[in-house]
């Protein structure tokens, strides 16, 4: 009974599904809206749910099943993509012992306090010891996944399927050696003059305003909502539920609304995904460097572009004119693209944002080559922000300690993702531009729906059925290169720079 089998799969899968989505809700009430004496039983009620969803997960029968969907052929491609992404997902579940999982767990769980310890004490000798242990879990964590060629690679499959560490040296290295000499030329000059944005901005202003940008851009309050958090993120529950949230700042305009606009850019992905395949593991944005290309189109390549301004300036001065009444729009498009050298990664403009990741990502690898000892990160890390920013962070807590990633989670794979994300933005965007000649004006006049439409069509709605490399050739008919970003920005900035 073959169709039975497949339709067998498809209740197990959705079952875990499910429990993923339940438990993705008690994290959204975490941090949103629970009170903080409901963390401990909190805690309980998410690893009970895990753990259910890691038993059905590793279920040998789930296992047996899609031994035999795959003896015969698949009756077309998306049952053929459901097999693939399935077995790719109970391999990563299954390769991994239990054993290991728990002592991994607890070693991280206790790794996070103490980096929040250390990154406040601004010291980073006091993670040295938890560091060395991560890395050498995160070494024992690939050895699990004997197929791939490099260390980096199980953990770089993790977040971008596809993407190896023989791909991203090569683009890497080939957008650092243009990045570098253009943040050089752009910060030889006195930076934009930003101080509008640091004037004082009604809070609940700031929410109203960015809830009616996103609003146009196409993200569907009936179909999610928005919250305040500590940390902005996006989550997605189901097809007709995906959420976000901002924090906002009283002294600091872009704040909220850049922050507000680049999840809802997460969130339209979600919500683009062809329900058909709901319920599925099909239907989850396909990498997080593609999911980071829809936050940054919509945030950088979109936001920040003067043919949005035009359309949304005026009803920002109106919002805000005590703050904006005196500004040219011209200047204010400066302000939000102001470049600057400096030491925060999540701070970054566009420009010098890439040099922040592909510091992380080589030093990454240099540590799972051993050719860095996790006690010489620090000198290592100082060295490279000299040498590809010219600066030197005065402490651990401004430099390698600043962000969670390698005390959260294991070393590897955690921020080719946001560059990938950037080069593909621009991909995107040109390549949209060519089905969309008057895209320019279609923003200028508030209409966004010609752009929302083509990524869905040749993006979002495809979920995992197609790879992030996939992905990119078949929206553009090229593999991934860094010509179109570099084009993007070089004219971005050469403009921006004609325009004082
Ligand atoms: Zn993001």
């Amino acid at each position: 009974m073959p169709a039975n089998e497949l339709q067998q799969l498809k209740k197990r899968l959705s079952d875990i599904a499910s429990l993923r989505s339940a438990a993705a809700l008690m994290h959204w009430d975490q941090s949103t809206l629970m009170p903080e004496r409901g963390a401990k039983h909190r805690g309980e009620q998410l690893a009970a749910i895990e753990r259910l969803a890691h038993e059905r997960s590793t279920d040998a029968e789930l296992g047996r099943l899609l031994e035999r969907l795959e003896a015969r052929s698949p009756a077309d491609a998306t049952e053929a993509a459901l097999l693939r992404v399935a077995r790719e997902d109970f391999e990563r579940d299954t390769r991994v012992p239990g054993a290991f999982v728990e002592e991994m767990t607890a070693h991280v769980t206790e790794t996070y306090h103490a980096w929040k310890k250390a990154r406040e004490a601004r010291d980073f000798k006091r993670i040295v010891e938890p560091l060395k242990k991560t890395l050498d879990l995160s070494r024992r964590y690939s050895s699990f996944f004997p197929g791939f060629q490099h260390a980096a690679d199980p953990l770089i499959d993790g977040s971008d399927p596809g993407s190896t560490v023989a791909t991203l040296r090569p683009l890497f290295a080939e957008l650092r050696a243009r990045l570098v000499p253009l943040a050089r030329e752009i910060t030889a000059r006195p930076p934009f003059d930003n101080s509008c944005l640091r004037r004082e901005f009604d809070e609940r202003k700031q929410i109203e305003f960015g809830a009616l940008v996103i609003r146009k851009l196409g993200y569907d309050f009936s179909r999610g909502r928005q919250d305040m958090t500590a940390h902005p993120f996006m989550i997605r529950f189901n097809a007709n539920d995906v959420r976000i949230t901002t924090r906002v700042k009283k002294d600091d305009f872009g704040e909220a609304l850049f922050s507000t606009i680049h999840e809802a850019g997460h969130a339209l992905y979600e919500l683009g995904i062809d329900e058909a395949l709901e319920g599925t593991p099909l239907a989850r944005g396909t990498s997080s460097g593609v999911h980071e290309s829809q936050s940054r189109l919509w945030e950088n390549i979109v936001g920040r572009s003067r043919p949005f301004w035009e359309h949304f300036y005026p009803e920002l001065r109106d919002s805000f004119p005590a703050q904006f009444g005196d500004v040219p729009l011209d200047a204010f498009h400066r302000a939000i693209n102001r470049v600057e050298r400096s030491l925060i990664r999540t701070d970054a403009d566009e420009v010098t944002y890439n040099l922040h990741v592909m510091i992380r990502f080589d030093l990454e690898i240099d540590m799972l080559e051993d050719r860095l000892r996790a006690e010489d990160l620090r000198d290592a890390w100082n060295a490279r922000y000299e040498a590809d920013l010219g600066l030197t962070p005065p402490h651990d807590g401004d430099g390698c300690l600043q962000d969670v990633h390698w005390y959260g989670g294991l070393i590897g794979g955690a921020f080719q993702g946001y560059t990938l994300g950037n080069v593909m933005s621009a991909q995107f965007l040109e390549a949209a531009r060519r089905a969309l000649p008057g895209l320019d004006d279609q923003v200028r006049s508030g209409r966004f729906d010609g752009l929302l439409s083509w990524l869905r069509a040749n993006v979002h709605s495809h979920g995992r059925m197609r790879t992030g490399p996939e992905t990119v050739r078949h929206a553009t008919g090229r593999d991934l290169e860094t010509a179109p970003y570099m084009r993007y920005l070089e004219g971005k900035y050469r403009a921006l720079l004609g325009t004082r």
